[in-house]
């Protein structure tokens, strides 16, 4: 039995075999401890529905976890229920609705970098908001021109992932954000990319009003494989009773007889997102994640993952196009368009063939503002010796793309399955009736 599963886990590629560098996602090394704190009787065993008087400890953990978070990011409260990035997304702008509909104030749009993900523009919509895009400059920047020509008194906020999601800082951030308050608008960030920051820049000093963070991609609990992710939002004071009910909180007086508590007793909430609390253990692991590197080790986390991302992106520049030149952040995106024009590869060729030497394939055709794109986030958690690898895997294939281009489109050959009809498995949803091996 042991030996089924072994050889059933080694089918898949995974973060323990070797560089997992998908561009956006932040698929770093995730330490055991933070399973074996998980996994302590006192948090896995415990109801979500006891008194808070038996359950301090768990109380107290999601009090200072949502504590770390508001001095990580310079916001002043926060919410640990929306269970991934999205939700809290869309937690953001349904608090961005309450506070204009508290003004009496009716506003229609939301704006939106053309570089941003797609569940931006997804969150915006499900608030009730309209998107209205804005255009990155050549420099992969926000065009901040255009921007104060889209803002209005319809504006109810703006969306921005910094740094977005090309690796570039926006330089100009804090200029973007008073255009954005000037027009009575609030400044959401999608903290995503945190991992180049931590420790670093505060999106609270910044002056943005909301963001989100993603414990499973900065803090380390893994994700890929449809587990639950922790999407925590926080807010600065003029929005914290807008936030999810309940509210992990401390009373220092002990009113009760105890110190902390769930505070139900917030009348103007946008509500509940989640059962109960949101995924709980998830949070044990980022708390147990910030504990171990402490403020020093979160900012190397930063530091390592700009420096090594900078080091692949120095080895690769002279085999692959960089439409975003300079120094990048923790990620960058390279073009296969070079290899496509001259001899028919794609991106998704490439990709493929990643995988018969024996490493992961970085996000492919995102951001969608670079055509053949290639985004490649190493992480801080890669050796030298593994970014070499991984470099050295990609200049193989761009000289394959050129001498022998059918190995690289015919890819992957070394993998339990073959390349896939990708399209089908979208369209042919029931793979209980499919019989296998069809022809087409
Ligand atoms: C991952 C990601 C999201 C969405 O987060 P999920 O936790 O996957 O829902 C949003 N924006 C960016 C830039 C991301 O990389």
């Amino acid at each position: 039995m042991v030996r089924h599963f072994a050889r059933l886990a080694e089918k898949n590629h995974h973060v323990d075999r070797a560089i997992y560098p998908l561009g956006s996602c932040t698929m770093k090394y995730n330490p055991r401890v933070n399973e074996d704190v998980a996994a302590l009787e006192g948090l896995a065993g415990v109801h979500p529905e006891v008194e808070g008087e038996y359950a301090q400890g768990a109380i107290a953990m999601m009090y200072h976890l949502g504590r770390f978070l508001a001095e990580i990011s310079g916001m002043d409260a926060v919410s640990l229920q929306p269970p991934a990035g999205a939700s809290g997304e869309l937690v953001g702008m349904l608090m961005v609705r309450a506070y204009h509909a508290d003004r009496g104030d009716q506003r229609k749009t939301v704006i939106v970098p053309d570089s941003a993900h797609g569940t931006n523009p997804a969150s915006v919509a499900l608030a009730g908001y309209c998107t209205m895009e804005v255009a990155s400059g050549p420099d992969g920047r926000i065009d901040v021109d255009e921007l104060r020509r889209e803002v209005d008194g319809d504006t109810a906020a703006v969306m921005i992932t910094n740094p977005n999601t090309l690796g570039v800082f926006e330089t100009r951030i804090q200029e973007i954000i008073d255009v954005v308050h000037e027009a009575g608008a609030l400044a959401y960030l999608d903290g995503a990319n945190l991992n180049a920051s931590l420790g670093i820049a505060r999106s609270g000093d910044a002056g943005f009003d909301i963001m989100h963070f993603n414990l499973h991609k900065t803090f380390s609990a893994p994700h890929g494989g449809g587990g639950p992710g922790s999407g925590p939002v926080g807010v600065k004071a003029h929005l914290t009773k807008y936030l999810p009910y309940p509210l992990a909180s401390r009373d220092e007086a002990k009113a009760e007889g105890y110190e902390y508590f769930m505070d139900y007793d917030r009348p103007k909430s946008i509500g509940k997102v989640h059962a109960v609390y949101g995924n709980f253990l998830v949070m044990a692991k980022a708390y147990a994640y910030i504990l171990t590197l402490g403020p020093e080790g979160l900012r190397r986390v930063a530091e390592n993952a700009v420096l090594n991302a900078n080091y692949l992106q120095a080895l690769l520049e002279p085999h692959y196009e960089l439409p975003y030149k300079g120094y990048c952040q923790h990620e960058f995106v390279l073009s296969a368009t070079r290899q496509k024009e001259e001899h028919g590869v794609r991106a998704l060729d490439i990709a493929k063939r990643l995988l018969d030497y024996g490493v992961h394939a970085p996000t492919i055709y995102f951001p969608l503002i670079v055509k053949e794109a290639l985004m490649i986030e190493p992480t801080e958690t890669e050796s030298r010796e593994s970014l070499d690898r991984f470099a050295e895997a990609m200049i193989a294939i761009a000289r394959e793309s050129e001498e022998t281009p059918e190995l690289v489109t015919g890819a992957p050959t070394s993998t339990p399955v073959g390349r896939m009809d990708e399209a089908c498995a979208a369209r042919e949803l029931d793979v209980c009736s499919w019989d296998g091996d069809r022809e087409e």
